[in-house]
């Protein structure tokens, strides 16, 4: 019997037997654990806190027989103004899912834990947009899975794209440059869809607030975009987001 102590973010918690949970956790140490908590769906539980989706926890765990179980918890944030809002609330556990779906159990993913806990941040408390964070969440995650969109060169050719560059290739996974557009097949991106996908790749997450996008149908087609590519390169589908899309 092994004892464990790890921070980490709490994915979704589902029941079991009668009184309690197992709680999906994206960890700093160990990537994704799943977790026994005992008890917690009693009344006035005292690791409640610990199975709600996005609280930021120190757990303590013992590990026997490849199984965890939480044998305490102490409570780093909970973000709770994320549930406050409907558009937060969504894209946020889009986010989670991102995670749920890509990290693995002894998997650190350290780059993504960072950068989830960041999104969490900024729209908790800086107020910045979560379709914005979402659309940088997506991004970065599809880099540290070795996925980089091409969105400054043609992602066929190569060349250095010009300013107006309107095909983008599933099958490349990027933008692609006049000469290969003729040659593949391609959605063409309006200048605002462009815009955006362009802007919120170069921009740090506590930036983005300062672009200023009107449509919001717009961000909707890139985030559909990004979903769709996602589920190309990892065979996974976002459902959270399927409302939206
Ligand atoms: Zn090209």
């Amino acid at each position: 019997m092994e004892e464990i102590k790890t921070k980490g973010i709490v994915i979704k918690a589902t029941d079991y037997k009668d009184s309690d949970k197992i709680v999906t956790i994206f960890s700093s140490d160990f990537g994704l654990i799943k977790a026994r908590v005992r008890g917690v769906k009693k009344d006035k539980a005292k690791l409640a806190f610990a199975v709600q989706p996005f609280a930021f926890i120190e757990f303590l765990l013992i590990k026997k027989n490849d199984f965890y179980t939480v044998i305490n918890a102490t409570s780093i944030d909970q973000f709770f103004n994320i549930t406050i809002d409907f558009d937060n609330y969504i894209f946020m556990l889009g986010c989670l899912e991102v995670c749920e779906k890509t990290v693995k159990e002894n998997d650190p993913q350290n780059n993504l834990f960072i950068l989830l806990v960041n999104s969490l941040k900024n729209v908790c408390y800086n107020q910045v947009s979560s379709m914005y964070v979402f659309i940088k969440f997506m991004l970065e995650s599809l880099k540290f899975l070795g996925f980089k969109l091409e969105l400054k060169n043609c992602a066929c050719c190569g060349e250095l794209l010009n300013k107006n560059s309107f095909a983008f290739s599933y099958d490349f996974n990027g933008l692609l440059c006049g000469k290969c557009l003729n040659k593949n097949p391609y959605l063409e991106l309006s200048i605002n869809e462009q815009a955006i996908l362009k802007n919120i790749d170069m921009t740090n997450l506590e930036d983005l607030n300062n672009l200023k996008f009107l449509s919001r149908n717009d961000m909707i087609s890139i985030i559909s975009l990004l979903c769709k590519d996602f589920k190309l390169l990892t065979d996974e589908d976002i459902e959270t987001i399927k409302q939206f899309i």
